[in-house]
């Protein structure tokens, strides 16, 4: 079992007399076996969470469970948790075989031959037998990553805690072991803990996706439920790639007031506005704006001005404005710089932000 709760926790560091509230009342429940990415812009607390639940830190409020029991201030071994760095923190004098067992060595009391069984084992998992009598000098990133994470794996711990491993990685490899990860997870149905800055792998890799901002959780849930339906205008320029495009404008009535252009919303929409406040953030993912020659309703007349082929899709910046927004076209449409162009941001599509607060309305 490995069902683990964060009821309210808190961090507050203090540095040079200040307080620093690293993590601010997050709750938390992740499953038996779930996947969980903690995801967030550098310094929202991502680190510091799970290295409150490994017991590295201490929370400075809150609670933590495992299976109902509190873990909160337990000691880091009592809490039946393996963690895997971002440096792998491989022991660098001694062999992989050493390395992979030595928690076992000073956990347990198996015998070596015993010990030895289960390196083995472990190595056989993750296809690195040749590898055992290397030094981690001797090892490619890749490899190092494999060794940490079977130092991890061998102690059958209840919950993995993952922080940004493959960081260090090239990109090519990195999406290989993201694979590889999500396999191991699935075989070995462990519930894990990953911390990333990178919103494709938390896209990719988790069942649900918590996305921090500050120390706060702004949205917790599967993938494409951030995706399609975020709850603020953080997570809705976080998540995508490229980002929301974001326009500010005021209500009147049926339209969307922008300086440069008004959109017409439909009965429907104006209805769901009626509690919010008259300045609104209007939101347009880029994969959603459609190019037009002609001038049809709701569209808005602008010139290209740098296009970046990427192959299936075609990345093309336009103004309105000061402002530069961005379109991604799909297929074989050529677009060049300066052509005159309209954009549509059809409706079905368009997300619609409190002004002040961020809540998404829409
Ligand atoms: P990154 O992706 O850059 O590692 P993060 O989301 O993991 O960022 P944390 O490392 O958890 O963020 O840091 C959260 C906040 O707490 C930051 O403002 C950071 O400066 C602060 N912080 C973290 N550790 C300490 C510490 N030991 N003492 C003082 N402040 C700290």
């Amino acid at each position: 079992m490995g069902r683990l709760q964060l009821n309210d926790l808190t961090k507050v560091f203090e540095s040079d007399g200040s307080d620093i509230v690293a993590v601010n009342e997050l709750n938390l429940d992740i499953e038996d076996g779930e996947f969980l990415v903690l995801v967030g812009p550098s310094g929202c607390g991502k680190s510091t969470t799970l290295r409150c639940i490994a017991g590295l830190e201490q929370a400075s409020s809150g609670r933590i469970l495992l299976d109902d029991r509190d873990i909160t201030y337990a000691k880091p071994k009592e809490r039946e948790m393996a963690m895997v760095f971002q440096n792998y923190a491989l022991y660098p004098h001694m062999s992989v075989r050493k390395n992979i067992g030595y928690g076992l060595k000073i956990t347990s009391d198996l015998s070596k031959e015993e010990i030895d069984e289960r390196v083995e084992e472990t190595a056989e998992l993750l296809e690195i037998e040749e590898l055992l009598e290397k030094e981690p000098g001797d090892l490619s990133g890749g490899q190092q990553q494999r060794v940490a994470l079977g130092r991890a794996i061998i102690r059958e711990p209840e919950v993995f805690l993952m922080d940004e491993p493959l960081s260090n990685l090239d990109a090519k490899l990195r999406t290989t072991m993201r694979t590889e990860i999500q396999q191991l997870q699935q075989d070995m149905d462990i519930t894990t803990i990953y911390v990333t800055h990178d919103q494709t792998e938390a896209m990719t890799m988790g069942d649900r996706i918590a996305i921090l901002d500050q120390g706060k959780l702004q949205q917790i849930g599967e993938p494409l439920e951030c995706y399609h339906r975020p709850t603020n205008r953080f997570v809705a320029g976080f998540i995508g790639s490229p980002s929301m495009n974001f326009l500010s404008v005021q209500q009147s009535g049926q339209l969307l007031e922008h300086d440069e252009f008004s959109y017409r919303i439909s009965e429907e929409t104006r209805d769901a506005l009626t509690e919010s406040s008259r300045d609104l953030t209007l939101g347009i993912r880029p994969e959603h704006i459609r190019l037009t020659e002609g001038d049809t309703q709701n569209a808005v007349s602008t010139t290209i001005e740098v296009v970046e082929p990427m192959g299936e899709v075609t990345y093309a910046y336009f103004d309105i404005g000061d402002q530069t927004y961005t379109a991604s076209i799909e297929g074989e449409r050529r677009i060049q710089a300066d052509e005159d162009v309209h954009v549509v941001f059809p409706e079905e599509k368009i997300h619609i932000f409190d002004g002040r607060t961020g809540e998404a309305i829409k």
